[in-house]
């Protein structure tokens, strides 16, 4: 017979999840507390323009993870290399994502941060030696280093990086800094040490930095039609073809584990229902506060979560005057978006002929007026999209399409959470059989890399 395993939560990692597992032999179901799979990379759907959560493409880079991604699109895959561009100090420097910290005509102030970061260099820095993300940046780059990616992060995240617990390194995509001009970064790069540390941009070749193990022609790529929307429709879809049992709308209420195996009581909302069942292991693809706090660990795991609330600017342009820039990140605190993009350029079917769409992200506080009344920001985000080069032509203000407010986009950790964390895995991973994952994985590469090594070692 075969082992029953029940994954629970629908985002990328529960989707991912669900896929390997059945495709290893497990009789799956997913229970999805949201009425869709996807979760943050769903998209809403309004008057034929599918708008994207924010800015979302898949990574081709991990051949993998690509394969897996790939075949729930049923190879319905436009590959598009998007070209990134960041804005610090007024600079927009394009080829890259990342805050760069030192201006390029400053070449002095470079050579400060070169020093402060050798004098300190060991051969690996493990993220979890230091409790506070700020001490982690001032051992990895060095203190001048740190305290620019302190004030530039404050608009990001809306909160003090000395605040945060070290395991956000991935999540806040800090793991390389950028301050060299790119000959000097690829020349250092050559050293293992200086190739985890520093970032030299791809621009003009976007493969630069794949995996080796690679084989794809192509860095990133997007589902062929609809947008996010079309990968979460194809993946309830491949789902179901390989015999998922797929549960929307539910919850878990409460976990009684043996050592062979879990029984699960699920409460559906959609048909106020209550089922009870019974699993031989169990992979929770979410947050696992709610679990801590199912399994009875004596802690609240939830007290370490901290959330960048967003708000999700939408406007509609020709598509004509889309410019060559995908991807602008704006660290500067004199403008209030912080991403500005155009997903509709990364696929078909998202927008009327002709047409496309921006997407401005918004970093803010709850009940701020910019969250309280976000249509009396539209024209000033507009006026920072105008000059953010997603845009080539001049477009007269088109009105507010759509816009949306996500309490949640980068869930962050609080100081403490790791320790907190270790205390959990050390009392219940495995017990009942039930796994989750031990790292905060953000990208979808990251994640997939955490799914392998349970799925590979323990399931
Ligand atoms: C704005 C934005 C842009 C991003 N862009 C990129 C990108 O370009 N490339 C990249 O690689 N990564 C990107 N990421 C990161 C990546 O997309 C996300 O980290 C990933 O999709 C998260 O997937 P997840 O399954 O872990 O979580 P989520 O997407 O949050 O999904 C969680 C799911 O679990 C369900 N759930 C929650 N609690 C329970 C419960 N107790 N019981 C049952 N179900 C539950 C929710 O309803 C939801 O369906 C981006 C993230 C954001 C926020």
């Amino acid at each position: 017979m075969k082992q029953r395993l029940c994954v629970v939560g629908g985002g990328f990692s529960g989707i991912a999840a669900a896929y390997m597992a059945s495709k290893k032999g497990f009789d799956v179901t997913l229970v999805n507390a949201a009425p869709f799979l996807g979760g943050v990379l769903h998209s809403t759907e309004i008057d034929g323009y599918i708008y994207d959560l924010g800015c979302h493409l898949l990574d081709g880079a991990y051949s993998e993870q690509a394969d897996v991604i790939r075949d729930i699109l049923n190879y319905k895959i436009n590959p598009y290399d998007a070209l990134y561009a960041s804005v610090f100090k007024g600079n927009i420097r394009i080829g890259s994502e990342l805050c760069h910290v030192a201006n390029s005509h400053d070449q002095t102030f470079a050579a400060r941060i070169l020093f402060e970061m050798l004098n300190n260099i060991t051969d690996d820095c493990g993220i979890q030696s230091f409790d506070c993300l700020y001490d982690l940046l001032i051992d990895r780059y060095g203190k001048t280093a740190a305290t620019i990616l302190r004030q530039a992060y404050q608009k990001v995240i809306q909160q003090d990086l000395r605040e945060l617990d070290s395991v956000n390194l991935n999540v806040l995509n800090l793991r390389r800094l950028s301050f060299l001009p790119d000959s000097m970064a690829m020349t250092l790069k050559k050293i293992l040490k200086f190739d985890q540390r520093i970032a030299a941009r791809s621009v003009n070749d976007p493969l630069k930095f794949r995996q080796p193990n690679s084989d794809q022609g192509y860095r990133t790529f997007y589902p062929e039609t609809r947008g996010m929307l079309g990968f979460c429709e194809s993946a309830e879809k491949k789902l179901n073809e390989l015999g998922v049992e797929i549960v929307h709308f539910a919850r878990c209420t409460k976990i009684n584990s043996s050592i062979n195996n879990t029984t699960l009581d699920i409460d559906v909302k959609s048909e106020t229902k209550s089922m009870q069942h019974t699993y031989d292991s169990i992979f929770w693809a979410t947050d696992v506060s709610e679990l801590a706090s199912l399994m009875g660990f004596s802690e609240d795991v939830s007290l370490y979560n901290t959330s960048v609330p967003l708000v999700l600017f939408y406007f509609n342009v020709p598509e004509a005057s889309l410019g060559d820039i995908d991807y602008v990140h704006n660290y500067d605190e004199d403008t209030l978006s912080f991403r500005i993009s155009a997903p509709s350029k990364f696929g078909n079917d998202t927008t009327p002929a002709g047409m496309g769409y921006i997407c401005a992200e918004v970093p803010t506080k709850i009940y701020s007026d910019l969250w309280n009344m976000p249509e009396s920001f539209a024209e000033v985000i507009w006026h920072e999209v105008s000059k953010s080069k997603v845009l080539r032509d001049v477009v007269t203000f088109p009105g507010l399409a759509n816009v949306l407010k996500t309490p949640v986009s980068y869930g962050l950790k609080k100081i403490g959470y790791t320790a907190c964390f270790n205390r959990f895995c050390e009392q219940f991973w495995g017990r009942g059989n039930i796994y989750f994952s031990k790292k905060a994985a953000f990208s979808k590469a990251y994640i997939f890399e955490e799914l392998k090594n349970v799925f590979d070692v323990e399931l």
